[in-house]
């Protein structure tokens, strides 16, 4: 299900996303975002990765997000809200990684916090950055990327998928062409 809210993400949140995921590749990486967040619009400025999370696959640490202390005074220094965090879903042997939330994802997901879930590949091919309803996606190196975004609604509990737009990414190929 689509809202009409869309979330964006600033080029240094999706850089920190997306390196952090391909960093601990193929161990999940976590992480909190910080931004604006308005009525119709969330702005993710800032993508922290929380480097002491144990690193395993799959959701076998779902206590990690209590955990990022950085949070609770980084907001203040920056002027900025926490809006809620990033994990990664990478592939585990023949298993592609996707951006569908699991059930512990969605029991840890507070009302009115976004979640961005990046899944994580081994590529098949080269291919550019896109936006789609799906996520934002695209290759970095040999590995497949594609963000969503989902958002914990206040007035009924209810997850709903948003659209993540990143206008630095779609020229994101050109910037790390030598
Ligand atoms: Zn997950």
């Amino acid at each position: 299900m689509l809202g009409t809210t869309e979330i964006f993400l600033s080029d240094r949140a999706f850089l920190s996303i997306i390196l952090s995921s391909v960093e601990v590749y193929k161990n999940e990486c976590h992480g909190a975002l910080l931004g604006i967040q308005s009525q119709r619009r969330i702005i993710a400025e800032y993508a922290i990765p929380f480097q002491a999370a144990e690193r395993k696959f799959s959701e076998v640490t779902p206590n990690w997000r209590r955990e990022l202390k950085v949070i609770e005074v980084l907001p203040k220094l920056v002027h900025l809200q926490k809006l809620g965090y990033f994990h990664s879903h990478p592939q585990f042997g023949n298993k592609r990684g996707t951006t569908e939330l699991s059930e512990f994802d969605k029991d840890f997901m507070q009302e009115g916090e976004t979640e961005i879930v990046v899944a994580i590949n081994d590529a098949r091919k080269t291919l550019p950055w896109t936006e789609s309803k799906t996520g934002l996606s695209g290759t970095l190196g040999k590995y497949r990327i594609t963000i969503a975004g989902f958002y914990k609604r206040k007035k009924d509990g209810k997850i709903v998928r948003y659209r993540v737009l990143c206008p630095y990414a779609v020229g994101f190929d050109y910037a790390f062409k030598r």
